[in-house]
C-alpha cells in the first residue's frame, strides 16, 4: 500500500489508516480477523482511543496484534485534561494494547480555547504527555479535535505538535472551511503531520466511499483514518486506495456541483449571492456550525432523516453558532423576500428559504411558512 510521509517525525503510514472506534461493536475474533487482514494488505497505522468502548477498542487491538507491534504505527488518545489524568489514562492504554509506547499519543476531542488553556496549562496533560515522551512510553505528540477548528489553530500556534488529526471530507469543507483553508497550511508550514479522519462525514457519505475516500486523499494529508468493522468495508477501502489517483480542481468542483449530500440545500460559499449590503454565506457558516445545515425541514427519506437527526448536533458547537450570530451584523429579516437571491445560486438553493431557516435555528424563531 502507498505510504506517505508523517510530517516531521520520520515516520512512513499507509494511506489507509485503521479507525478503531468501531472494533467495539465487533467480537474480538472478528477484530483480530480484520486487523490481521489489514496488516497483511501492507496496512501500517492503527489508531484507537483510552476512550473508545471504555477501553475494549484498545483491548481487542492488544489482543489481536501486540505480537505483530514493529509491523504498525500505534497511536492512541486521552481525552484527560491534566498530566496526572493523562499519564494514569496512557498507563491503562499501555496495558490494554500489549505494549510499551505509543508512536503517536493524541491530547484528545480539543474543542474550545478553554480546553486549549486547561491542556497547555501548567499541570496539564501537554505537561502529562511530556513527561511520558520522556519516559519512552510515547513517541510523538499529537493533538485532535472536530468542527471549526479555532480551538486547534490556537494550539498549533502555541505548541510544537508532532501531529494533528481532524475531519476531512467534501461536506463539511462547507461547513468548516477553516479547516482546508488556515489549519491544513499551517500545519504544513509548521511540519506537523495531518492525519484525517471523518472522510465519509461520521457516515453521512456512507453511499459514497470512493469519492469521499478519494477526496480526502487528495488533501496534503499523510493518512487517512478509516473506521472499520467488517471485511465487507475494509475490502472497498483497500480497493479505493488501490487505485487512488488525485481528484483534480476540475473533479472536485464536479463533485461539488453534483455530490447528492450536498444537493439544492448546502451552501457551495461561491459569493454569488453577495450583494452590497448583505452576505448570505455569513449565515450559512454559522448555520453549518449549528447543525452543519443537515436540518433542511423536509422529509424526503426517513433513513437520511434519521442520519441527519443523529449526526447535526454531534459536534456540539451549537451555543457558538447562537452566540456569533447574535453578534453579525447582517442578520435575517425574517420579513423580508429574498427571493431575488435564489436566482443568482448555481446550486439551485432556494436562498431566500434557505436564510429564514438558518435564521429560525440560530436566533430561536422558528421558522413557520
Ligand atoms: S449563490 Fe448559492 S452556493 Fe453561492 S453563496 Fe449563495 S447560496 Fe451559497
Amino acid at each position: 500500500m502507498q505510504k506517505r510521509a508523517l510530517g516531521k517525525t520520520g515516520l512512513q503510514v499507509s494511506v489507509l489508516g485503521f479507525g478503531g472506534f468501531h472494533l467495539v461493536e465487533i467480537v474480538s475474533a472478528e477484530a483480530a480477523r480484520l486487523l490481521g487482514a489489514y496488516l497483511d494488505q501492507g496496512g501500517n497505522y492503527i489508531e484507537t482511543a483510552a476512550g473508545y468502548g471504555n477501553g475494549i477498542s484498545e483491548a481487542k487491538i492488544g489482543k489481536a496484534i501486540s505480537h505483530r507491534r514493529t509491523e504498525y504505527v500505534l497511536a492512541t488518545k486521552s481525552a484527560e485534561r491534566t498530566r496526572q489524568g493523562l499519564l494514569r489514562e496512557l498507563d491503562r492504554s499501555l496495558c490494554n494494547l500489549k505494549t510499551d509506547h505509543v508512536d503517536v499519543m493524541f491530547v484528545h476531542a480539543v474543542q474550545t480555547l478553554e480546553d486549549v488553556d486547561q491542556v497547555l496549562a501548567p499541570g496539564g496533560a501537554l505537561e502529562g504527555a511530556m513527561e511520558a515522551r520522556q519516559a519512552g512510553k510515547l513517541r510523538f505528540l499529537a493533538i485532535s479535535g472536530h468542527g471549526r477548528p479555532d480551538a486547534l489553530l490556537a494550539a498549533v500556534k502555541r505548541r510544537d505538535f508532532d501531529v494533528l488529526m481532524t475531519g476531512f471530507n467534501y461536506y463539511d469543507r462547507f461547513n468548516f472551511p477553516a479547516v482546508e483553508g488556515e489549519l491544513l497550511p499551517l500545519c504544513r508550514q509548521r511540519g506537523v503531520g495531518v492525519i484525517a479522519m471523518k472522510s465519509l462525514a461520521d457516515g453521512y457519505l456512507y453511499k459514497s466511499p470512493e469519492p469521499a475516500l478519494r477526496y480526502a486523499l487528495s488533501l496534503p494529508v499523510a493518512t487517512v483514518a478509516a473506521g472499520i468493522n467488517s471485511a465487507a468495508m475494509l475490502e472497498t477501502d483497500l480497493g479505493i486506495v488501490s487505485r487512488f489517483t488525485p481528484m483534480s480542481e476540475a473533479e472536485k468542483e464536479e463533485l461539488y456541483r453534483t455530490a447528492p449530500e450536498l444537493g439544492s440545500y448546502i451552501c457551495r460559499l461561491c459569493g454569488k449571492c453577495r450583494t452590497a449590503d448583505f452576505d448570505p454565506q455569513k449565515v450559512f457558516l454559522l448555520e453549518g456550525v449549528f447543525d452543519r445545515q443537515m436540518d433542511d425541514m423536509r422529509v424526503t427519506d426517513t433513513a437520511r432523516y434519521a442520519l441527519q437527526e443523529r449526526l447535526k448536533h454531534w459536534l456540539a458547537q451549537t451555543e457558538l453558532a447562537k452566540t456569533e450570530y447574535e453578534a453579525l451584523a447582517g442578520k435575517v429579516d425574517a420579513s423580508k423576500d429574498y427571493g431575488a437571491l435564489s436566482a443568482l445560486c448555481p446550486y439551485g438553493i432556494d436562498v431566500d428559504r434557505k436564510l429564514k431557516i438558518a435564521h429560525g435555528k440560530l436566533s430561536r424563531e422558528p421558522y413557520l411558512a
